[in-house]
Formats: structure tokens, sequence, C-alpha cells
């Protein structure tokens, strides 16, 4: 290519990004990691060190181009990859694009192939398949963000704003060797982030209606938030002989009953009222009433839009007494409640009240998040998606889970879930977390590929 004339100056030459490239590229490198056994069993006695090769891998892959990282490892064989990439307009905050490495385990007898093998196989219906723990969460977008660098970095192309790449052990378990450690161990990593992009997102699902062509591609613009309380009742122990009227396992057994009798009021968050004005458009139909089935009227789509309707607190434990003529002095039960973004403290008094005064409430809570459900940053990846897919629209909506954007929250970094992947209709993205035989499409990571560079190049 001739360097690019312009009258009295000589434009250095910049070749272009091979795009062909750039996909095989990523393809190769979560083939990689997926190889890289980094299985986070949240039991430090069965941990292993794949999470420390995977970081490093990473390094070495950017450390080929010239970019420098710093590897962090909070807990020996835990390993964190940080990078900064410059951007060109220094006035503009950074964006942070972070990946956890470490992948859930998988029982390989469950499984069709080989759980870390990085297996292609030829699928009828969805053309080349990669199988692989992690293929979908979430190597695979770290492999792209990995591929997509390194081209930007080849062709010399300089991203608007500041990247800061980071790769993290332990979101499986909470964090407390990866995101959650560094956002109170190492602040600095993050310095002059203001939003940041990750999991749980990006991938298409169908628009229900007759032979719609178009795809919503789901944009995680809240997270609920998830509070675990213990509840505790006492009463006088003794003799199962002689009835008392404090009964310990009789008062937990009202309290549980009450709650899961208990239906909390639909609330439209502001991410759930974009999702459902959206879809409203998409299809045609008025979602917002209360009594819209929305898993009816969507599918799967609509059963998560269904789960960011309310807040939940769902009994899960229950414990008390040791023998059945004594009545115990105490008796325990455990729930896990889900939080609506402005449902803060709230749902703490609720069960207060639910549970009355006979039993106490200790909690154990990480508060949900919320970023705007438009501006710059949306903007950016409503065009990466439509210059590839015309048919394509950005939907937001409220991830009824918790990802490492909550640790980055307390940072002031507004997260979003947004790792591009365009599936076939009958494809469930959703389906493949933690799933066996999780696999992508070869097809969908080359789409990554392309929209991830328009969006870390352009963001
Ligand atoms: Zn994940």
């Amino acid at each position: 290519m001739d360097a690019a004339r312009s009258p009295g100056r000589t434009v250095p030459l910049v070749p272009a990004l091979d795009h062909a490239l750039l996909e095989e590229e990523a393809i190769d490198l979560v083939r990689d990691l997926i190889r890289i056994e980094s299985v986070n069993t949240g039991d430090p006695a069965t941990i292993g060190d794949g999470e420390a090769r995977a970081a490093r891998y990473v390094a070495e892959r950017l450390a080929e181009v010239g970019i420098g990282s710093e590897y962090v490892e909070p807990v020996a064989g835990r390993g964190n990859l940080v990078a900064r990439v410059p951007g060109s307009d220094p006035s503009a905050g950074a964006l942070v694009v972070h990946a956890h490495l470490d992948v859930v385990p998988a029982e390989a007898a469950d499984w069709s192939v080989p759980p870390f093998a990085a297996e292609v196989l030829d699928d009828r219906r969805h053309g080349e398949v990669l199988y692989g723990r992690g293929a979908v969460d979430m190597k695979g977008f770290a492999g792209t963000v990995v591929a997509v660098v390194r081209a930007l970095r080849t062709a010399r192309i300089v991203p608007r704003r500041d990247l800061v790449l980071a790769f993290f052990a332990d979101e499986e378990a909470g964090g407390y060797a990866g995101a959650k450690w560094l956002v109170e161990n190492r602040p600095d990593v993050f310095e002059g982030a203001t939003e940041a992009i990750s999991e749980v997102g990006g991938f298409s699902v169908p628009v229900p209606g007759n032979g719609s062509p178009r795809r919503a591609y789901l944009l995680a613009t809240a997270e609920k938030g998830v509070g675990w309380g213990i509840l505790r009742a006492r009463g006088t122990a003794g003799h199962a002989s002689r009835p008392t009227r404090d009964n310990a396992v009789a008062r937990i057994a009202r309290a549980v009953a009450a709650l899961h009798a208990h239906e909390f009021p639909v609330r439209h968050t502001e991410a759930t009222a974009a999702f459902l004005a959206a879809f409203g458009e998409l299809t045609g139909r008025d979602l917002t009433g209360d009594g819209v089935d929305l898993e009816r009227e969507l599918g799967f789509v609509g059963a998560i839009a269904e789960a960011g309707l309310r807040n939940t607190a769902t009994p899960t434990i229950l414990s008390a007494g040791y023998k059945t003529n004594v009545i115990p002095g105490e008796a325990v039960a455990e729930i896990d409640t889900r939080i609506l973004p402005g449902s803060e403290g709230e749902i703490e008094r609720e069960v207060a009240r639910l549970v009355g005064d006979e039993v106490s409430v200790e909690w154990k809570s990480l508060p949900p998040i919320a970023s705007p459900s438009g501006g710059p940053l949306v903007d950016v990846l409503r065009a990466a998606v439509a210059a590839d897919d015309p048919d394509g629209v950005v939907v937001p909506y409220l991830l009824p889970a918790s990802t490492d954007n909550k640790n980055l929250s307390r940072l002031g970094i507004a997260g979003y879930g947004f790792a591009p992947l365009r599936v076939p209709d009958d494809f469930d993205a959703f389906g493949q977390f933690h799933a066996v035989d999780e696999r992508v499409p070869l097809s969908a990571l080359r789409f990554a590929a392309r929209v991830t560079e328009r969006i870390l190049r352009t963001a």
C-alpha cells in the first residue's frame, strides 16, 4: 500500500488491519486458553495453577507485539494480568475491558468431547462449532480481546480511549483472588477509568414474530444485587413431652412459610424499562402491563427479563434440632434474596417485617449496580453491531446475576455486559454458561473479533 499523501506532507504508512487474520487468530487464542485448565473449584485445596498459566499465556501474547503488562498474584497460583494501551484522546476516561480466566469445573464423563481439548466439530445446524469449558464463559471474549489489541498494535492503530485490559482470576468464586482483591489493593491499575465492558451480554437472541429478520443483542446495563440472610429463632429448650409456646422450630417454619408466600411487587428499573420498550417495538406487542407473561411472549429471553421484574427472597437452608424428643433452643434458616437496583435496604426491611419479631436476620450483601442505558458508549456498541449486522439491535437488560462489574463499580466505574457474539437463532448462548458441552460456533467468534475491534478502536 502507498503512503497516503496530502499537499505538503507525507502521512506515515499505516498498514490496514487484516480482518481475516484477526478472526483466525482470535479462534486460535480462544482454543489455546480453553486448553489451559484454569478450573476454579472454590476450594484452595483443589485449585491448581491454571489461572496463573492462563495469565502468563496472555502476557506472552501481548509482549510479542510490544504491549507490556503486569502480572498480579494475590494468592500463589491465582494469576491476574493487567495492561494499559494508551489512547489518542487524553481527555477521554479509560475503558476497562475485562474477562475472567477461571472457569467452573467440567465433569468429563458427562461431556460428549473432552472439555479441555478445544475440539472443533462440524455441526449440521451451526457449522463449525468449538467445544470446551470457557468457550462462552468467558475465554471466548478473553481470546478475542487479546487478538484485537494485537491486531491494532500490529497495524499501528491507536484506540481513542486508554484501554485498561484486565484478565481476572477467581470470578467464579467472588473475586477474592481477582477483581475484588485488585479493586481493594491495587486501585491504581484502574486509574482514570470511567466505564467497563465484559460479560454477561452481547450475544444475539431472536426476535419472536413471523420470521422476523431482526436480532437483539442483549446489553447488561445493570445487575441485581445479592443478599444472603441468616434467620435465627430462639425459644425455650427442653423435653419434648412438655411442649412450649415459644418453640424455635415452629417460629422458623412460620418465618420461612411467610417469605415463600410473599410476592414482591413488579418494579421497572431503567434497564428493564428499556428492554420492554425495545422488545415492544420489535415485536409490536405491549409488554409493559402487569399481567404480561414475558416467557410466553419472548421465549428464553423473556424468562431472563422476568427474573428482573421484582425482588425475590428464596429459602434455601433449614437447620434445627438434634434429637426427636428434645426441643432445640435455636432454629436457623438461610435465604437467598435478589435485589433490584433502587431497592437497596428495602428488602431487608421487608424481610424483617415478614418474619416478625421472633426471628432475627443477619445479612451478607452485594448491592445491585446500574449504569445508564444510553450514552456515548452505548452508541458505540450500537454502531459496532450495526456495521456488521444491519438487522441487529442492541437492547439493554437487567442481569439477574453478578459479574466482576460489581467489584469495579466500587471505584465508580460504570459496568456493561457486552461480549459480542452473533449466534444462530436456535443457539441459546445464555444456556452455555456452566453447561455440559459448552460451545460456540466459529462464525460467532469471527463476528466477535470484527465487532470487538470496532468497539475497542472507537469507544
Ligand atoms: Zn463468567
